[in-house]
């Protein structure tokens, strides 16, 4: 446990949180700010701070959760669609350094948008640019 972090006190019981869902690896509480009904967070019980830091089974048993999760907040509330995704970091927008994964329910005109907005200047790569990012990337899991 992080002492200040809030996703551990909540873990932990110390502040309240409305459980959708525990095991001993993972919670899934509802986010208190949430950006439609039925928001929910999945996180590790264990204090991890982003994607990158979760241990490959614990990252698993997170996704998992999202699986099993994903049609149960969406026939709750009733929703056609859903936004499921990670803020990976500070610069991505992640705000509480616990990773967690989001569960958005959407809705027909939500006024909500798609992943593909989350930036406004696409980048214009070449091929060969494309080429490079592609080895890289690969080379990198080496
Ligand atoms: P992120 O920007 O991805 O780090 O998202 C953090 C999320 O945690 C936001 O959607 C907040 O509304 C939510 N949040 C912050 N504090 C709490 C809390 N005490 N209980 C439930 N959700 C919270
Ligand atoms: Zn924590």
């Amino acid at each position: 446990m992080s002492e200040d972090c809030i996703f551990c006190q909540i873990v932990a019981g110390d502040i309240p949180g409305r459980t959708v869902y525990e095991d001993d690896t993972v919670l899934a509480f509802l986010d208190a700010n949430p950006l439609s009904p039925g928001h929910t967070l999945v996180i590790p019980k264990d204090h991890h701070e982003r994607l990158n830091n979760t241990p490959a089974d614990v990252a698993g048993e997170v996704l998992s959760t999202l699986h099993e999760l994903v049609p149960a907040v969406e026939s709750a509330v009733d929703a056609p669609a859903s936004t499921v995704a990670f803020n990976n970091g500070e610069v991505a927008g992640q705000e509480v350094p616990h990773v967690h994964g989001h569960i958005i329910p959407r809705f027909e005109d939500d006024g909500g948008r798609p992943i593909h907005a989350l930036v406004n200047d696409r980048p214009d790569l070449s091929e060969d640019e494309l080429d490079a990012i592609e080895s890289d990337i690969v080379a990198e899991q080496a």
